[in-house]
């Protein structure tokens, strides 16, 4: 980032997944200017947590949620004149003041003022923006910064700056610029911007096969329940998909879908043991993933198997297991179920 940026962490879908209050624990040492979320729910539990920070609602908030936004000073994201007069309204009503960020729609599609009309929303936002909802904030989201092509990045890039220059400098305030999600950041898109909004790097997910690798955060482990042998010919899982072609060694791991190993993976990748390969066999039931262990004669029940991560000299990268599920990083960590228990460690501690 700039010299001048300062870091908004997204901390939506808590925190992709791995849990939220532990993660501002670990942001709010590096002194955020805030934090994103998505809903105004989420903004509300942040308040709960006691975050006193400006906490930025990044979607289209419901109308029916703007009313605890303002009492509990959200600063909402604002992507129609209709939705900002109901905040107007509501600040009026309850004679509070609160922050608004403006969101331009430069190719993502899927809110914001489009940034060819500017000159037709921007004097009509600034008429609805008072002392009391104060206009602070103006932004962008990128939508192929993951790509190598930086070409679709760069154009938007252009765009905002162009809606920037277009708009009415209202009463000579400065808004707070931002652009860049973790891949923008990594790319150095846009190093004149005030804030930065990384999230999937920070969890440790990769922001684009070209762009540097984040440090590895997150593992999922489960542990073997029970061992079997089994003769030739032996099915298993639901709709049996999977039959021993020799005499084999299973591993019945206590993890399923209802934990968040999507049902694709089944008879797909492997999982590390002892610092080695297992294949996963059959389907993924909901709460059990079955793996090959004939070749590693030496593992055993209650052993710690590695679904994702490092274990010894073998690693799964979260995108292999993403790849082998055919999906991205981002929905494997969101999609991590509630029954997983987050393990937090520092220096080497774990604790629950
Ligand atoms: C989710 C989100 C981000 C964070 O994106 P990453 O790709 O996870 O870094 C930033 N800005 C907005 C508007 C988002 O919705």
């Amino acid at each position: 980032m700039g010299s001048g940026t300062r870091i908004l962490p997204v901390v939506k879908a808590d925190a992709y997944g791995i849990g939220v209050e532990r993660a501002l624990a670990v942001f709010d040492r590096v002194d955020p200017w805030g934090y994103g979320v998505a809903t105004v729910a989420e903004g509300l539990e942040l308040r709960r947590l006691g975050v006193t920070r400006p906490v930025l609602v990044l979607m289209p908030a419901e109308s029916e949620a703007v009313r605890d936004a303002v009492e509990r000073g959200l600063t909402l994201s604002v992507s129609s004149l209709d939705a900002l007069e109901e905040i107007s309204q509501e600040a009026d009503a309850q004679d509070r003041g609160l922050a608004v960020h403006v969101e331009v729609d430069t190719g993502m599609g899927r809110a914001g003022f489009d940034w060819r009309r500017a000159a037709e929303w921007g004097p009509r936002i600034a008429a609805l923006t008072t002392r009391r909802v104060r206009w602070e904030g103006l932004y962008t989201h990128f939508h192929s910064a993951d790509e190598a092509d930086s070409g679709p990045t760069e154009l938007q890039r252009r765009r905002f700056r162009d809606t920037v220059e277009a708009l009415p400098d209202a009463d000579g305030t400065e808004r707070l610029l931002h652009l860049s999600n973790s891949a923008g950041i990594l790319r150095r898109v846009d190093l004149e911007a005030d804030l930065a909004r990384p999230g999937i790097f920070l969890y440790g997910g990769s922001a684009g096969r070209d762009l540097p690798e984040p440090e590895e955060v997150v593992a999922v482990r489960a542990r073997i329940l029970l061992v079997r042998e089994v003769p030739a010919g032996t099915t298993l899982g639901y709709g049996a998909t999977y039959r021993a072609a020799r005499a084999e060694r299973w591993a019945t791991l206590g993890i399923g879908y209802g934990d968040g190993v999507p049902r694709a993976l089944g008879n797909q990748g492997s999982v590390v043991v002892r610092g080695r390969m297992a294949p996963i066999i059959g389907r993924i039931s909901m709460d059990l993933t079955v793996v090959d262990i004939t070749d590693l004669p030496e593992v055993g029940r209650g052993e710690v198997v590695t679904l994702i991560g490092t274990d010894g000299g073998a690693r799964v990268s979260l995108e292999e297991f993403a790849e082998h599920a055919g999906t991205n990083n981002y929905e494997i960590l969101t999609g991590l179920g509630t029954r997983l228990p987050r393990i937090w460690s520092s220096d080497g501690h774990s604790q629950e």
